[in-house]
């Protein structure tokens, strides 16, 4: 019998030995350790902390393969780390990938400025639309990069058509899933080949570190390990302890975050003040059939439009007591952002409407603060 999602939680992972009897997996704080040629294991690679592969490395990234159901798993210092890696670990010069239209930032910057200077084609592709797709496919097209819910306006892409595709035509199915959490997604289960995390969100969940994980079919695990070791981008044993302690509330975290965002959708999409609701949650967003036949919970992002404009949202966002105004998202505490000031600062006004993001867009990250202190907060707010 398996363990349930939340019992693995905690108890997943095996220790590299007895460790004197610590309830919790300690700190390997140290950077070199003795050759174990030379201790007599002679098929066994040297240890250091770039090469991910310490008792804090080992154990943690035991855990999350057991976690995701994933053949491996590999920590890393971002999730920024993790995606470089994977994508540069599955393409070379010559191949084609396809992107979905609207991702993270710093994705979109890094598949759109960087791999084309590596000779890697970019098409970005509408992933709600699986009818387009083929159009963008050549000869050449090697991997298929999506995200289980997209930010600011969360759509949620057609996960399971982005798995069949590229089982037919011999891609690499990628999966960005930092919004929708494993506890309300798990691609493995859905024949994902690799899913990414940006763990400074709600993996760790605290708001004090950056971490990213990459788990999935073992040979693309471990080509990302040996480009993440050229790269350098491996987790400190300290973000290592802080990820594995963060992880064990993650349950607990997401459901409080699923339900308080519901109760904050439902009330704030009949609120006089407030244009639009983007949460897959309620009944009319785009997406709400797929996401609700896929997904758990429908996650703790949100987005709304005030209605007066930017200065309204301005002044909604300095008004509201609880939430803090910051960019990032997947804490403990609830958090504010207009996305024009931050994530899609740098996109032409046009092409930033035209994705949906307004002048007047708040997005709102959930925190597990009381339901109806954020609520009423959210009203205060609004008067
Ligand atoms: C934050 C984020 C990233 C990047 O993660 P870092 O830990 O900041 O490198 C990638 N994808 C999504 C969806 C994110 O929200």
């Amino acid at each position: 019998m398996t363990d349930s999602f939340d019992t693995r939680l905690i108890h997943a992972g095996t220790w590299p030995s007895d460790l004197e009897g610590a309830v919790v997996m300690p700190i390997f704080q140290t950077a070199m350790y003795r050759d174990p040629v030379s201790e007599g294991d002679g098929d066994a690679e040297p240890r250091y902390i770039r090469y991910s592969n310490t008792p804090s490395h080992s154990y943690l990234q035991g855990k999350l393969a057991e976690l995701l159901g994933a053949e491996d798993a590999i920590v890393t210092g971002s999730g920024m780390a993790a995606i470089s890696a994977g994508l540069l670990s599955t393409l070379e010069a010559g191949d084609r990938v396809l992107v979905q239209r609207g991702v993270y930032g710093g994705t979109h910057t890094f598949v759109t400025r960087h791999l084309p200077r590596w000779g890697i084609e970019v098409a970005l592709v509408d992933a709600t639309d699986p009818g387009t797709w083929a159009a963008e496919l050549t000869e050449t097209t090697r991997a298929i990069y999506v995200e289980s819910i997209s930010n600011p306006t969360m759509r949620v892409a057609a996960l399971d058509e982005v798995v069949a595709f590229a089982g037919q035509h011999g891609l690499v199915s990628v999966i960005d899933n930092t919004f929708a959490t494993p506890v309300n997604f798990r691609p493995m289960e859905h024949g994902f080949d690799l899913e990414l995390h940006s763990a400074t969100k709600y993996l760790n969940g605290h708001s004090d570190l950056v971490a990213g994980v990459l788990a999935g079919r073992k040979p693309l695990v471990r080509g990302a390990l040996e480009t993440l070791r050229g790269l350098g981008g491996s987790l400190d044993p300290n973000g290592c302890f802080l990820l594995d302690r963060g992880l064990k509330t993650l349950a607990l975290r997401v459901r409080q975050q699923n339900d308080t965002a519901l109760a904050l959708a439902r009330a704030l999409a009949v609120h006089p003040a407030i244009e639009a609701v983007h949460y897959p949650g309620l009944e009319t967003h785009p997406d709400h059939e797929r996401a609700t036949r896929l997904f758990e919970g429908y996650g703790g992002m949100l987005a709304l439009e005030v209605a007066g404009g930017a200065d309204a949202a301005k002044a909604f966002q300095a008004a509201l007591r609880l939430p803090v105004i910051a960019p990032s998202l997947g804490g403990v505490e609830s958090l504010v952002t207009r996305p024009v000031t931050t994530s899609h600062r740098t996109i032409p006004r046009e092409e930033r409407i035209q994705m949906g993001v307004t002048d007047n867009l708040v997005r709102v990250s959930v925190g597990i603060e009381g339901t109806d202190d954020l609520v009423e907060d959210f009203r205060q707010a609004l008067r």
